[in-house]
């Protein structure tokens, strides 16, 4: 079998002719070359594969991200209404020692 493999490409088995290795089918009678058409399969899968794992890398940054800035967001509410708290209950502190000492 190995017999119509060249350095270039190989010779089709049914009309002779010369066609890249790669190749699934011969370009010039459209025969079935296996090994090609295997090659091609198991590159597409490939693809198809990373594909998803870009996807999912993707959506699972996405979703990250979106929780980190929600976290931000919740914790930046909550210390201000702290500060809040803070500056009410000290003016209202200052407010009572103003008025019991003057
Ligand atoms: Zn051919």
């Amino acid at each position: 079998m190995d017999s119509n493999v060249t350095a270039t490409g190989v010779h089709c088995l049914n009309c002779g002719a010369e066609f890249e290795s790669h190749e699934a089918r011969c370009p010039y009678c459209g025969t079935m070359y296996e090994p090609g058409a295997e090659k091609q399969y198991m590159r597409k899968l490939g693809d198809i594969r990373e594909d998803m794992e870009d996807l999912n890398g993707l959506a699972l940054s996405e979703t990250k991200s979106e929780l980190k800035a929600a976290a931000k967001s919740t914790l930046r509410t909550i210390v201000i209404i702290i500060v809040a708290i803070l500056l009410l209950s000290g003016i209202l502190y200052l407010w009572d020692f103003v008025r019991w000492w003057f």
